[in-house]
């Protein structure tokens, strides 16, 4: 049984409401945080070994003690709700059922960094939770958690929400922090890091839902306890959003000691591939991470378990592994087609690129070209050749990783499942009519 931190107090009826999340321990880990100097909280935060939730992993604690303090500068957290991956709804869940384990989060991360003023910046389709995070800050405020003097600690804060257009773009950080000022979500080129320059040219943090509502637990239990959970660098629980060909869709908090096959199959979690289906493939971090085939995805290269963590998942690098990314874990059962769903995903990058960046702006759209093609049976064999020379020229090539993440899933689709792309070049006539599955060669 997978520890719950974040989850724990899901199931209760109300939680979202001030009252109850109070009744059952919330803003407690706030109140000792509060007592706490802000290095004493830095400290705790680092000792975790937290990793960003977002997608990058990257540490949180040295990512909040990169953050620049020139004197007279406003400082600023921002969180990044702007969750677009495909495959990843977990920071919604959070949002929606415990808008208030964010708001003590960020309590507790905007005291640690010194920001008075706090934003998330939450993407325009979640159009009904910012109403709920709105009504959680205004109970929060009632209750003397938020704006001025905060519990006699002569800590201000204050918290906004800021509903993005639609744009995956602006869940890049840069581009978003370009949104929040009022502009075209561009992404900018770093360095500088939002750390040293971010919102209107002030340091800034900018952290994913999940990492700022891990604070909270990090708090309460302590930071050495949280490191105890999981394994190696990969500690503390993890959400995963698993959603394709399983019997239970929804959102699963983990503690990254479990394997990939457990995560699948067991009850506990996805409950197995609905029909008896055999398992072909899968995306474990949102569309952006490689594609992984079954014997791969099961097992390492050296016959190890694969486990769901950040670097079991990586191991072998993009050759024989992938990345836990945002944690959003799309199944593909034996009927799916590796290449109808790349081309569905390079359809999807291509309409998100922001255009700003040659090999991104033309790469897109010409990989999605080519796989529209190949799908439809109106390929030729280079023309599978030109898909891998183009995803190769996008990838490192351009300022934000939206070029490299619309050029993973197609290298590693090639990669593994090259014999699914020719069957499309060799058996034009059945593209039209078959379901193109596995089973046709
Ligand atoms: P990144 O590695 O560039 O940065 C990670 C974080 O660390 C950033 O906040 C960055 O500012 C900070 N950082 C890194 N080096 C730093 C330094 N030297 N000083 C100060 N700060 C530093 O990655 P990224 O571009 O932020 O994120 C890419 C990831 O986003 C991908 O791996 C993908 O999985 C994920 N992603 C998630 C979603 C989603 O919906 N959750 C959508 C698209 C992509």
């Amino acid at each position: 049984m997978s520890k719950k931190l974040l989850l724990k107090n899901a199931h209760i009826e109300g939680i979202r409401y001030f009252e109850t999340y109070r009744k059952h321990g919330g803003y407690e880990a706030a109140e000792k945080a509060l007592k706490m100097s802000t290095d004493e909280v830095l400290e705790e935060v680092k000792v975790s070994g937290l990793r960003g939730r977002g997608g990058a992993g990257f540490p949180t604690g040295m990512k909040w003690s990169f953050l620049a303090k020139p004197e007279g500068v406003p400082r600023h957290l921002v969180v990044n709700a702007d969750e677009s991956e495909p495959g990843t709804f977990k920071d919604r869940y959070l949002m929606e059922f415990l808008p208030h384990l964010l708001i003590e989060g960020m309590l507790i991360s905007s005291y640690c960094l010194g920001s008075n003023v706090s934003y998330i910046y939450i993407r325009g389709e979640y159009s009904w939770i910012p109403d709920i995070l709105e009504e959680a800050i205004e109970e929060a405020k009632a209750a003397g958690f938020l704006g001025k003097n905060i519990l006699g600690t002569g800590y201000d804060l204050e918290i906004y929400v800021q509903r993005g257009a639609g744009a995956y773009i602006c869940g890049e950080e840069t581009a978003l922090l370009e949104s929040l000022e009022g502009r075209r979500g561009n992404p900018r080129l770093k360095p500088p890091f939002p750390a040293v320059k971010g919102l209107w040219e002030r340091p800034t943090v900018v952290n994913n839902v999940e990492s700022i509502a891990a604070v909270v637990p990090i708090i309460e239990i302590g930071g050495a306890e949280y490191a105890k959970i999981g394994v190696g660098r990969s500690t503390g629980t993890k959400l995963i959003s698993a959603c394709g060909n399983i019997n239970k869709p929804g959102v699963y908090e983990i503690d990254m000691t479990i394997t990939v096959e457990e995560f699948i199959y067991s009850d506990e979690y996805c409950g197995g591939i609905p029909n008896g289906k055999k398992l072909k493939a899968c995306i474990p971090g949102g569309s952006s991470v490689p594609i992984v085939p079954a014997n791969l995805l099961l097992k390492t290269i050296n016959g190890e378990p694969r486990y769901m963590n950040y670097e079991s998942l990586a191991d072998g690098g993009f050759a024989t592994g992938t990345m836990m990314g945002s944690g959003g874990f799309i199944v593909l059962d034996e009927d799916q087609c590796v290449v109808n769903h790349t081309m569905t995903l390079a359809r999807f990058y291509n309409h998100e690129s922001c255009g700003q960046c040659t090999p991104c702006r033309e790469g897109t759209g010409w990989m999605y070209k080519i796989l529209k093609k190949i799908e439809k049976g109106e390929g030729k064999m280079e023309d599978i050749d030109l898909l891998w020379d183009i995803q190769r020229k996008i990838e490192g090539n351009t300022i934000c990783p939206l070029g490299d993440a619309a050029a993973w899933p197609v290298a590693a689709a090639i990669r593994h499942f090259r014999d699914e792309f020719e069957w499309h070049v060799n058996n034009p006539e059945l593209c039209l009519t078959q379901n193109y599955g596995i089973a046709n060669y």
